[in-house]
């Protein structure tokens, strides 16, 4: 096949390459769920549900449609009033404020964390007014927000705060007193998605919601389910969003892969540091001591480095970039708002003009790792 053979399949996400790898297992549970055609509700989507209990340790895990729907029903659980104000980061994807948006609630967006990318504290502690009822802190690429410093707030303010882990799950959060938790069970709820090219992926769309409250718990399992609690007697206003069975079959398999994934990624990560070492104009993406990085996305900051450029000259060598995110939530046009203009929030504003993310996935060989490298550095000099 030759060199070009290797490089031309270099993409952001291997999902092929991985797939080949739990082929048997993953065809087998799929078949057997045909086989027995439950398809929603099934022995699989329970089998899922205890198994990621089990590895998250975390006493209620509810699978859902996917992530948007997760953070939709743990917000719908909290009983908020329109107008209460929910506040999340300006720099995410966008489903962490559509939800907020959509339930006549008011989002609330404050800056970010130049370094880390997440939600930045002082912003945080501006913003928190009276009518301020839950923080939505997004665990973005794959690294957790400063939960320390937000439950700290959130119980100051008496706040829920919800975890938009769709992108975090695996990584794990050290208290200062040395206690450990994994992304999403810190807070009072946490979401996840299982979108093909998360962390933990499903051959379509799923998420899921993870709490510690009983209660919630029973609510949000509800909600998910039309309102209805005995069947066929709806309690409160509810939505259908259910995980169906062969993703549940699919995710059963990975699940017992997902350390072995996050730890690929992780050494992925390492190269692309070292290898960029060697100049200023390439910022590698921090990474703080209480919490581990699974790297969903690996996502350098230019430093006067031409980004169309550089996007460019990768494509002709068959090296995919992307940027996450161009722009901020407060500059969305579906989210135009009198309350924010630009300049608002500097510094994920000028994120958004020098982030770009190299490819990251679970397959990455070092010899494509060394090809992406080389030719980043040959474009920056
Ligand atoms: C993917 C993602 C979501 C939404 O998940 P879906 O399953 O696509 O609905 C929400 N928030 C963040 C940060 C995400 O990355």
């Amino acid at each position: 096949m030759g060199e070009f053979g290797v490089m031309k399949n270099i993409q952001m996400v291997d999902l092929r390459s991985q797939y080949e790898k739990i082929k048997e297992e993953v065809n087998a549970g799929i078949q057997d769920v045909i086989d027995t055609t439950t398809f929603i509700k099934g022995g699989k989507v329970n089998d899922f549900q205890h198994n990621l209990e089990a590895y998250l340790n975390v006493k209620h895990v509810i699978p859902v449609g996917n992530g948007t729907d997760a953070l939709q029903i743990a917000l719908m659980a909290m009983g908020l009033k329109p107008g209460d104000e929910v506040i999340t980061p300006t720099f995410t994807f966008i489903a962490t404020a559509e939800v907020v948006a959509l339930l006549g609630l008011t989002p609330v967006v404050v800056d970010v964390d130049f370094d880390t990318f997440n939600i930045s504290i002082e912003s945080l502690k501006k913003a928190i007014t009276p009518k301020t009822k839950a923080i939505v802190p997004v665990h973005l690429f794959g690294q957790n927000a400063d939960m320390e410093a937000i439950l700290a707030l959130a119980k100051e303010h008496n706040l829920y705060v919800l975890e938009d882990a769709c992108q975090s799950i695996g990584s794990v959060y050290t208290f200062s007193d040395g206690r450990q938790v994994q992304s999403g069970c810190v807070g009072d709820i946490g979401c996840t998605s299982f979108f093909p090219s998360k962390n933990l992926g499903c051959f379509g769309d799923g998420g899921a919601i993870f709490t510690n409250n009983d209660e919630l718990a029973a609510k949000m399992r509800s909600i998910a389910n039309h309102g209805m609690v005995v069947r066929y007697y709806h309690d409160v206003v509810g939505v259908n969003s259910r995980l169906d069975s062969i993703q549940a079959a699919v995710l059963d398999v990975k699940l017992k892969k997902l350390d072995e994934y996050c730890s690929n990624r992780l050494s992925a990560a390492d190269y692309y540091d070292a290898a960029f070492s060697v100049t200023d104009k390439l910022i590698t993406p921090a990474r703080i001591a209480q919490s581990s990085h699974v790297f969903h996305q690996y996502t350098l900051k230019l430093n006067g480095v031409d980004r169309a450029g550089l996007i460019k000259y990768l494509a002709d060598r068959g090296i995919p970039a992307m940027i996450y995110y161009p722009v901020p939530l407060h500059l969305q046009k579906a989210y135009q708002d009198a309350r924010y203009k630009a300049g608002d929030f500097p510094v994920a504003e000028k994120l958004s003009e020098c982030v770009m993310s190299l490819p990251m996935h679970t397959e990455l060989s070092e010899e494509q790792l060394e090809y992406i490298t080389k030719s980043v550095l040959e474009f920056v000099g």
